[in-house]
């Protein structure tokens, strides 16, 4: 049995360690992020990890006003679609840009939310 190069756990411990990481695959070059079982486009299992840039622009983004009760405190807060230079797009939530400046295609750059319990994929000011 092969163990996958970068599975969803390793995706959050590189994000804890300040880097964003997609999978490429091994047999047709596609890029997926976060790390999947089997390449959408070839159906391979030979990814291999990819570091990315982290710099991208707002594809599509929402503003959360009643949050699950885990991040109630926070809201209102924005999640937004970033498409990132290497040609993916992961979610992720905004922060230190106001919500009244969030914009399809703001520039934006990776940036790790991380607490002790967890860590979590965000998007701040490019
Ligand atoms: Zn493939």
């Amino acid at each position: 049995m092969t163990e996958p190069t970068l599975t969803v756990r390793a995706f959050f411990e590189r994000v804890r360690a300040g880097q964003l990481t997609a999978v490429r695959c091994g047999s047709c070059g596609e890029l997926a992020i976060p790390p999947k079982e089997l390449c959408p486009a070839c159906h391979a299992r030979a990814w291999q990890p990819a570091p990315l840039v982290g710099e991208g622009t707002i594809a599509s983004f929402t503003v959360i006003r009643i949050a699950p009760r885990a991040h109630a405190a926070d809201a209102p807060y924005a999640v937004a679609v970033v498409k990132l230079k290497e040609g993916v797009s992961i979610l992720g939530r905004v922060v230190d840009i106001p919500l009244d400046k969030i914009a399809v295609g703001l520039p934006v750059r990776f940036r790790p939310l991380v607490t002790p319990e967890r860590a979590s994929v965000g998007f701040g000011p490019a």
